[in-house]
């Protein structure tokens, strides 16, 4: 006769990002016997941490905004959000060589560029997206042409197609008023939550000291942690359940498995999927970033962001990390991060570390004349080719679904976040939510083998 035994259902996580920890978190917490797959040899994916000399910061710059909620009540379990600090930062403007300061209305109602016709203008365009709900019907709608409709020619070319080039490049034409409106309304969101302000926060210690917590949280939790795990090919295994063949030789099997990786890789390693679903994921498509992190003796001028207007500027940006956290923190220096948004197939990922400091360096000193190249102490590069989905028209039509056809695999991954911004705060909510749906699965709590 069969003997009968009830064990815990047995899930695989696939990538161990914020999204994969959040998810294999939840997931335990529902009682399920959970493991986390990451290729790399440390958790966090684009937030984790590394070393500038000897300053351990984010690799890629963070912020956490006061109306991130579902990220807070996270850092909060973590036993972390009572240590963060909030800090109101201001931002500034590079634009025709000249640096100006936009952080409040009689800077921006100062600003040369525009006219006071055009402010008025562009004021009401950023209050009346601010005021829409009902974001669907701007997924149809190019957004320059919804940019061009609201704020009018001369601020569209002086102001948002710079801008818009700058996050997506040439994919803006590709790009619905869907991504303006999300990222207008991330700028709301403090209001929108009842908060007076905005301020932007961070950790003591950041993301490097989140993931370290996160980690020992999992662990406690008893989620098998297994760093250097790439997977290869995920198929259906002998009997019931999922298969994960990895690059290291070795193969594990569960009875589900969460896909949490880009939609692209997913695809590449789930073959057995139909071809249907294997073009949707293949057909978003995503920016990526070349991303470079500066070591600097003195600040540049204390904006959070510099945003920047000036085409023959080789980066998109200037994040002045030092701006938000103490200088102390980085041994008295500044640390300044410049982004580049590419499309992930751009010839400049295969630019080398020396390409990219010559040519960011040389267009950092013209901006900034007092810094010298002795202030220089050290310059890293992080590059990513797949870093968020672009919301191209009609997107939340051609997201894939996060079931899949094959039984036991389920697919999550940033590009599941139809109305909004790449941020952790959206992470950890897509994540909260797919545990939610996968706690209602059919025979999800346990599982009877026969042995
Ligand atoms: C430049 C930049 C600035 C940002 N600024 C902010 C900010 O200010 N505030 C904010 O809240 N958010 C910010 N973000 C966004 C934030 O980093 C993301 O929302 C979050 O990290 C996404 O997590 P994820 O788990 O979805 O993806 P990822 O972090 O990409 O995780 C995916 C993981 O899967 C792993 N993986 C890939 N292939 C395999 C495989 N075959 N097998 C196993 N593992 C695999 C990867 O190594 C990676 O660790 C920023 C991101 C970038 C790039």
């Amino acid at each position: 006769m069969m003997a009968t035994t009830t064990s815990l259902e047995r899930w695989g996580i696939v990538g161990g990002g914020m999204l994969g920890m959040t998810l294999a978190l939840r997931l335990a917490q529902q009682g399920k016997d959970v493991t986390l797959f990451e290729a790399a040899d440390h958790l966090g994916g684009l937030a984790s941490a590394w070393s500038l000399r000897d300053v351990v910061w984010d690799r890629h710059y963070h912020v956490t905004l006061l109306s991130d909620t579902s990220l807070r009540s996270l850092l909060t379990e973590l036993g972390l959000e009572k240590e963060m600090q909030w800090v109101e930062t201001r931002t500034g403007f590079y634009t025709d060589g000249e640096l100006y300061s936009m952080s409040n209305t009689l800077e921006f109602l100062r600003f040369p560029p525009l006219n006071l016709i055009d402010k008025l203008r562009l004021g009401a365009t950023i209050f009346y997206a601010s005021k829409i709900r009902d974001w669907r019907r701007l997924e149809k709608i190019p957004v320059a042409d919804w940019l061009r409709r609201w704020s009018g020619d001369h601020t569209l070319e002086r102001i948002w197609l710079p801008l818009l080039r700058a996050k997506l490049g040439e994919n803006y034409t590709k790009t619905s008023a869907a991504f303006i409106w999300a990222t207008i309304a991330r700028m709301y969101a403090a209001r929108r939550t009842g908060l007076k302000k905005e301020m932007f926060g961070y950790v003591p210690g950041g993301y490097a000291r989140v993931l370290e917590r996160f980690g020992q949280k999992l662990a406690a939790e008893k989620i098998n942690i297994k760093l250097r795990h790439a997977a290869h090919r995920l198929a259906p295994a002998n009997g019931s359940g999922v298969r994960i063949e990895f690059e290291n030789g070795q193969r594990e099997t569960f009875d589900q498995v969460v896909v949490t990786v880009a939609a692209p890789l997913a695809a590449r390693i789930c073959p057995d999927l139909s071809e249907e679903e294997k073009a949707r994921l293949k057909g978003i498509e995503y920016q990526g970033i070349v991303c470079a992190s500066l070591l600097l003796k003195q600040p540049l001028a204390n904006f959070y962001v510099t945003n920047i207007t000036d085409s023959w500027v080789p980066f998109t940006a200037v994040i002045e990390m030092s701006a938000l956290v103490d200088r102390k923190t980085f041994g008295g220096n500044a640390l300044v991060y410049l982004p580049k948004y590419v499309t992930s197939d751009d010839p400049f990922f295969t630019a080398s570390d020396e390409e990219v400091k010559e040519s960011f360096t040389t267009a950092l000193l013209r901006m900034y004349p007092h810094l010298l190249q002795s202030d220089l102490l050290c310059f890293r590069v992080s590059r990513v080719r797949y870093v968020h989905a672009i919301s191209t028209l009609n997107y939340s039509q051609r997201l894939p679904a996060t079931a899949t056809s094959l039984p036991g695999v389920h697919i999550v991954n940033s590009a599941h976040i139809v109305n909004g911004t790449l941020n952790v705060n959206e992470t950890v909510q897509l994540a909260e939510k797919a545990a939610e749906k996968f706690s209602s699965l059919p025979d999800s709590l346990f599982r009877i083998r026969h042995v």
